[in-house]
C-alpha cells in the first residue's frame, strides 16, 4: 500500500522512510506542505499519509484540511505527527479532519498498529463505496452510478469534443428462465450474463444494471461504428455457450441498442438512452440475439 510521508526535518522523514519501507508500504516522500498536498491530489495518490503538522509554508493540518474539502475518492487517512505534549496541535489537526495523530519523537510499534487500524478503516471505507456504487447481485455498477458516468462523459463531449457512445443490452426471453427454473437459477444466469457482458469491455468503459436484466454500457472516446463493434462482440460472449446451473444448462442471448454523441452540442444523457431504447427495442422485434443502432447517431431516432 502506497503511504505518503511529508516533514521538513531531514532526520525523522529519513527514519519513517526506512521504517515503512522494511514494513512493506510503497513510500512516497514530500519535504514540505505545498509538496505534499500536490502528491495527494494526483490521480494515483496514496491512501495512507503521515503528516507533519509544523512545516514551512503550509503545515500539515492546512494539507489535512484541503484534502478534507476536496472530498477525495478514495479517502486518504491521515496521520498527523505531533510534537509531545501540545495538546492544542492535537485538536486543530483533529478538527481539519485527521483521523489519528502520533507524538514525536514516536515509538516504532505504536507507528506500526496505528497504520494497522488505518488500513482497517481504509478497507471498511472501500466496503462501503463498492456497495453504494454496485449492484449487489451482478457486481456490475449500479443504475445511479452508470448514470452518474454517463452525465460526466456527456459534459466531456461539449468540452472536449470527444464522442461516446452507450449499448442498451437486454437479456432474451428472461422471464421463461424464472418460469422455468425459478428466481434462485434466474438470478445465477443473470449473475454470469453480466460477467460476460463486461468480458469484451475496455478498462475505462463503464457497464451498469439499468434495470432488472438490462444493462446501460457507456464507451467513452467511442463513436458509433467502434460502438457497433464492441455490441457485437458482447453479443457474441453472451450468447456462445449456454450458462451452466444446478438445473442444468441454460441457453442465453441479449439484444443490444447502439446510440452515439459525435459531436457538440451533445444530446442530453435522457435522449441518447431514448434512441439506445428505440434501437433496442428494433432488435427486440428483429427477432432477438441481436444489435440494432440508433437510425441517426446524432439525433433522436
Ligand atoms: P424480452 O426478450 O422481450 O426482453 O423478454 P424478457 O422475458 O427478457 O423480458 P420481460 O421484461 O418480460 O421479463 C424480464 C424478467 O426479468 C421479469 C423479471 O421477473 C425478471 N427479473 C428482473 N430482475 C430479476 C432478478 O434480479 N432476478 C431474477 N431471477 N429475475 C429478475
Ligand atoms: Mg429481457
Ligand atoms: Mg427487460
Amino acid at each position: 500500500m502506497k503511504i505518503l510521508i511529508a516533514d521538513d526535518e531531514d532526520g525523522t522523514r529519513l527514519k519513517l522512510e526506512t521504517l515503512l519501507a522494511k514494513l512493506g508500504y510503497d513510500v512516497l516522500v514530500a519535504r514540505d506542505g505545498a509538496e505534499a498536498w500536490e502528491l495527494l491530489q494526483r490521480e494515483d495518490a496514496p491512501s495512507l499519509a503521515l503528516l507533519d503538522w509544523l512545516m514551512p509554508g503550509m503545515d500539515g493540518v492546512e494539507v489535512c484540511r484541503r484534502v478534507r474539502q476536496s472530498s477525495k475518492v478514495p479517502y486518504v487517512y491521515i496521520v498527523m505527527l505531533t510534537v509531545k505534549g501540545q495538546k492544542q496541535d492535537l485538536v486543530a489537526g483533529m478538527e481539519a479532519g485527521a483521523d489519528d495523530y502520533l507524538s514525536k519523537p514516536f515509538d516504532v510499534d505504536e507507528l506500526r498498529v496505528r497504520l494497522s487500524a488505518g488500513e482497517r478503516i481504509l478497507s471498511l471505507q472501500e466496503d462501503l463505496r463498492l456497495q453504494a456504487t454496485h449492484d449487489d447481485l451482478t457486481g456490475v455498477l449500479n443504475r445511479g452510478t452508470v448514470l452518474d458516468i454517463l452525465h460526466r462523459e456527456l459534459a466531456l463531449v461539449a468540452r472536449k469534443s470527444v464522442p461516446v457512445a452507450i449499448i442498451l443490452a437486454d437479456l432474451d426471453d428472461f422471464k421463461q428462465v424464472n418460469d422455468q427454473h425459478g428466481h434462485a437459477i434466474g438470478d445465477t444466469v443473470l449473475r454470469e450474463a453480466a460477467r460476460r457482458l463486461a468480458t469484451p469491455m475496455r478498462p475505462y468503459d463503464a457497464i451498469g444494471r439499468y434495470g432488472g436484466e438490462e444493462f446501460l454500457i457507456v464507451l467513452p472516446g467511442c463513436g458509433i461504428e467502434s460502438a457497433l463493434v464492441v455490441a457485437e462482440r458482447i453479443r457474441c460472449s453472451v450468447g456462445k455457450k449456454p450458462i451452466t446451473t444446478s438445473a442444468g444448462d441454460v441457453p442465453m442471448t441479449v439484444s443490444l441498442g447502439v446510440a452515439a454523441v459525435e459531436s457538440a452540442p451533445p444530446r442530453g444523457a435522457d435522449e441518447l438512452i431514448q434512441s439506445a431504447d428505440d434501437a433496442l427495442y428494433r432488435a427486440k422485434r428483429g427477432g432477438r440475439n441481436r444489435v440494432e443502432q440508433s437510425s441517426n447517431p446524432d439525433a433522436p431516432s
